[in-house]
Parts: C-alpha cells; sequence; structure tokens
C-alpha cells in the first residue's frame, strides 16, 4: 500500500519540479556559503596565527619584568642601577617598551625619563588576568609622550611596561575586524581594540570556532593562558566591498545550479515520458525489429537470424533496449510487445522470403512463457504456416518458476518450435534445470566472449558450458563475438554457432535481406 502511494507521488509532476528547484537552490546556497566561509578563513587563519606569534611573544617579555622583581627584591627606590638593568630588559624585549619601576601606587621611574622629580601616581585598579600574576591597565597615559598618548600597560609586582601597539595585518580590510581578549578576574578583557562582538565563554582552548551573530560572521581561536583571538567579517560590509565577486560567484553558481537542476529535470521528463510515451508506440505498433545474423561456426554458413527489437522516443531520440523493456515490463505489457515483435518479424521476413529460409530467434519474458501467452502469440501470428524455424529465446529465471515453463515447453516443442536459454550463465540455470528444461540451445552470455582471449578463466568456463551443453545433447551460440581470436577460440572449444559485431551488428529487413544474399546460407531443413 505504502509502495504504491510512494510510487504515484514519484509520477508527480509537480513533485520532481519542487525536487529539482529544492535541490537547485540548497546546492546555490550551499556553494556560496561554502565559498564564502573559506574566502573568510583564508583571512582569519593567518590574522589567527599572527596573534599567537605576538602573544608568545608578550608572554616571553612578561619573563623580563620577572627577572627584574628578582633582581631588585624589596627594594623601596630607584636607583641607576635598577635604571641600567630596566633599559637592558627593554633592549632585549620584543613587545614590551617603556619599562617603570612602581612602589605602592608611585611611579619612580622609567626607561625614557630616568628618574621622575614628583612621583606619578598610577591609575587605580588595574585588572588582574585570572590565570597568572600579570595586570593590565588597557589604556594608560605614556608619560615620556606627555601623558596625551594611552597605551596598554601590563605589571608584574613593581615593575610595569607598555606593550608596543599591535598590529594585525589582515585587519586592513575594511569588512574584517580583528581583537584579542584575555580572562581576567574581571570577567573577559579587550586586549586589542574592542570588537562590536564579545568572545563566546567558557573559552574554548581547542582550536578554531565559528559562528554568524547578527550579521557578522565571527571565528574565534583560543590559545596560550586564556586568551582568544577574534576575526569578525561584517557581512553587509564585504558584500559590498567584493560586489564584483560575490556577483561573479553567483552568476557561476547559478549557472551550475541551474545547469544541475535543468539536466536533471530533462532528465526526469524523459523518464517519466518514457513510460506515456511507449504505450502510445505500442498502441501504435511503432515499434521497429532489427535482426542480427548467426552463423554455423562448422562451415561458417549463415544459420538464421535474432529479432531484436528498436524503439525511437516522440524526439526522434534512439532508447536503448534495456532501458525501454524494463518500463514494459513494469508497465505489464510484455505480451504486447512480444505480440508486436514476433508479428512484425514474421511479417517482413515473409516479404523478403526469408521465413522459412534461415531460423529465426525471437526474444520473450519468462511470465510469457509460462502463462502460455507465447504459444497463443506464435499459432495466432504463423496462422497455419510451419513454426519450424522458429526458435524461442527464453531469459534464465528464479529456479522456483522453472516447473512454471516446462509444461509451456513441451507445448511449443510440440509444435516443432526450438528453445534456447538467453544470457546463459548469468542467471540461476543450473545442470538439473537444464535437464528439465528440455531446451535445445544454450546462449553463452557475451560476458563471457567478452576477454576470453585474455582471460584463461572465461576461456574455460566457455569450454565448460560447451561440455556440459554437449552432455545434455544441446547446441551452443556465443554471443557479442567481436574479435576473430574469440572466434578461433570458440570454434577450438567447440562451440555449435556464434553471434555477434564480427560478423555484423544488428540491422534492418532489407539490409538483412542483401546480406544473407552475400553468404551461403546452412540448410536448415
Ligand atoms: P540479448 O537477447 O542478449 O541480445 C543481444 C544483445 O547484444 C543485443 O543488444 C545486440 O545488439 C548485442 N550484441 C550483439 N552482438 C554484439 C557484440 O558483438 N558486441 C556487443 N557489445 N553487443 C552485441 P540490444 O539489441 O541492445 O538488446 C539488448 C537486450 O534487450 C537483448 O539482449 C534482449 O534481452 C532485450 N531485447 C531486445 N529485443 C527484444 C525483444 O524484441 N523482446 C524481448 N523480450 N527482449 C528484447
Ligand atoms: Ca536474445
Amino acid at each position: 500500500m505504502r509502495g504504491t502511494t510512494l510510487a504515484k507521488i514519484l509520477r508527480y509532476r509537480i513533485f520532481w519540479l519542487l525536487v529539482t528547484v529544492c535541490s537547485t537552490l540548497m546546492l546555490l546556497t550551499f556553494i556560496t556559503f561554502w565559498g564564502l566561509i573559506n574566502t573568510w578563513q583564508a583571512y582569519s587563519r593567518p590574522a589567527f596565527e599572527n596573534m599567537l606569534g605576538v602573544d608568545a611573544e608578550i608572554q616571553e617579555d612578561f619573563k623580563l619584568i620577572r627577572e627584574l622583581n628578582k633582581e631588585f627584591p624589596g627594594q623601596s627606590l630607584c636607583n641607576e642601577e635598577m635604571l641600567n638593568a630596566m633599559r637592558l630588559a627593554e633592549l632585549s624585549a620584543r613587545r614590551l617598551h617603556e619599562f617603570s619601576y612602581v612602589q605602592g601606587d608611585k611611579l619612580l621611574c622609567t626607561t625614557t625619563m630616568g628618574f621622575v622629580s614628583e612621583p606619578v601616581f598610577q591609575p587605580p585598579d588595574p585588572v588582574k588576568s585570572d590565570l597568572s600574576d600579570v595586570e593590565f591597565v588597557l589604556s594608560a597615559p605614556v608619560l615620556a609622550l606627555g601623558g596625551q598618548v594611552e597605551g596598554m600597560q601590563v605589571k608584574i609586582d613593581r615593575f610595569q611596561a607598555f606593550i608596543r601597539p599591535l598590529a594585525v595585518e589582515a585587519t586592513r580590510m575594511p569588512w574584517l575586524e580583528t581583537g584579542v581578549y584575555t580572562l581576567t578576574e574581571k570577567g573577559i578583557q579587550s586586549v586589542l581594540k574592542p570588537l562590536n562582538v564579545q568572545p563566546m565563554a567558557p573559552f574554548q582552548k581547542n582550536g578554531p570556532h565559528w559562528r554568524i551573530t547578527d550579521d557578522r560572521w565571527v571565528e574565534q581561536f583560543c590559545y596560550g593562558a586564556g586568551s582568544c583571538g577574534l576575526v569578525a567579517v561584517h557581512i553587509p560590509t564585504y558584500l559590498s566591498y567584493r560586489k564584483g565577486a560575490v556577483i561573479a560567484v553567483l552568476f557561476f553558481t547559478t549557472l551550475i545550479a541551474g545547469l544541475v537542476g535543468g539536466f536533471s529535470w530533462l532528465l526526469h521528463k524523459r523518464y517519466m515520458e518514457i513510460g506515456r510515451q511507449l504505450k502510445r508506440s505500442l498502441n501504435y505498433r511503432t515499434i521497429d525489429c532489427v535482426y542480427q545474423p548467426i552463423f554455423r561456426l562448422d562451415n561458417g554458413h549463415l544459420e538464421g537470424c535474432e529479432v531484436l527489437c528498436r524503439w525511437r522516443d516522440e524526439h526522434n531520440q534512439q532508447i536503448r533496449p534495456d532501458i525501454f523493456i524494463k518500463e514494459i515490463e513494469k508497465n505489464r505489457q510484455t505480451r504486447l510487445l512480444t505480440e508486436i515483435v514476433i508479428k512484425k518479424a514474421v511479417n517482413e521476413l515473409i516479404a523478403v522470403g526469408l521465413f522459412g529460409r534461415i531460423r529465426v530467434a525471437v526474444n520473450t519474458f519468462p511470465d510469457d512463457i509460462a502463462s502460455g501467452h507465447v504459444d497463443q502469440i506464435l499459432t495466432g501470428v504463423l496462422a497455419g504456416r510451419s513454426s519450424q524455424s522458429v526458435t524461442v529465446e527464453i531469459t534464465e529465471h528464479e529456479a522456483e518458476s522453472v516447473d512454471e515453463v516446462v509444461n509451456s515447453i513441451k507445448q511449443l516443442r510440440s509444435k516443432s518450435i526450438r528453445l534456447a536459454i538467453d544470457d546463459f550463465g548469468t542467471g540461476y540455470s543450473n545442470f538439473q534445470h537444464l535437464e528439465k528444461l528440455n531446451v535445445d540451445y544454450l546462449k553463452i552470455d557475451q560476458s563471457f566472449v567478452r576477454g576470453m582471449e585474455t582471460n584463461a578463466l572465461r576461456s574455460r568456463l566457455v569450454k565448460n558450458i560447451t561440455e556440459m551443453a554437449r552432455t545434455l545433447g544441446l547446441e551452443t551460440v556465443a554471443e557479442g563475438v567481436e574479435l576473430q581470436v574469440q572466434l578461433d577460440a570458440l570454434r577450438a572449444h567447440g562451440v555449435s554457432f556464434s553471434q555477434g559485431y564480427l560478423h555484423a551488428k544488428p540491422m534492418p529487413i532489407f539490409d538483412f535481406a542483401n546480406y544473407v544474399k552475400q553468404h551461403r546460407v546452412a540448410d536448415t531443413t
């Protein structure tokens, strides 16, 4: 029940239209989003690397301040020796400058100013890093520059220094903002240029994470002792800044998505319509027959032919038999197809004077054999003509259904119709089934013939099948023979007949009639 409902839904055009539109839109969104994220990450990753390097250098410089504290323990006043030590530290520092000494809340000397005449009171309330002995004053006046300029100051015990302004390369882009945050006793504090976005708390140390907040794409990368770098892309600014690129990406993704969507829509249309078109063709009998010659291997005479059907859809496209035959089976129109093909083939062969002169093999469906339909069709079509030149090809079927066809086969044989197991080796038939089925020929599937000249296993299998057939008194037909070496090997293995492109491709009746004229026909009586 559920299966049929699903099948009904699948047949609705609107369903497929929706599927096509939705998948096209999804693909478009995905490609655009993926492209944008990748571009942004191409900017954020170097920015993080930069921040990581800067952070490591600052941490290294903190050691210099700690050294100063160790070198002058408990000292109350600034002296030359201390100033020299501070200047030496400044020379070795990579990220810190303007070292100073503080006693309590009074600054006594700095590396640029030397001893200050009047002790300078320091801004109260520095923020203390949660994870180390470092205190920060986010914007302290730089005394050496007259106090007009402010910088970020770090303080460890009694010595302090300014952090040189950080420059993160990528921030030159107007749509890109970068920030560095640290975790302090007062919460998350911005170390470098506060952003309009806050980092995600708690800080995660395991690498980068991105998210979208309001109109920003934000990537956060936490490192070191509670420090996090943040890179934010202001999406509207980015889109207007990169208008050209965005339009190009949108254009190409729309084009690709449109092509994919259009192609799948065409494909769907074609396959959904195939069923309806086939019904019309079967009703109007516009199925054609082509004929492929079959040769005796011992004397090289033309034995007969196999009839194969051909169908062109309403766009005049030739559709492969394995595709449209599946559709016919699905629509339960196998009997009609067999009837059309047999009727057309018999009439065409009569018209060119070949019916009864050569053997003609027709393909059938196992269910139609079992139900007796093939017998009825042949009786109706032949209407009094001899059926002894006709061979009915049966494809190997499920083992359980062997009994179902046995009676029908007997019925056909009683009318001197011969039988062949088609595509032998690909289905379920075994020795016992073959004994029961009582057929005349085994058609060795082309998958065994293909490559048998180089593949010893295939060659051996063909030989085994031929030997088994001989034991059962059956003749063998090799399908899909394309090369002379294959033909020679088949002859050496004792295969009775061959069919394949080496001799000829399937052809329309008049071509076939001409072809027969140019070959010696075997005596089939
Ligand atoms: P099949 O019965 O095994 O038919 C042989 C197929 O192999 C044909 O394909 C033929 O064109 C192809 N063939 C012949 N020689 C060579 C060769 O040397 N190399 C290669 N690569 N192929 C070769 P076709 O005509 O495309 O038919 C495919 C299948 O469709 C047939 O396989 C048969 O199972 C089915 N079929 C075709 N016509 C009918 C029909 O009228 N009724 C039924 N029930 N089935 C049919
Ligand atoms: Ca066949």
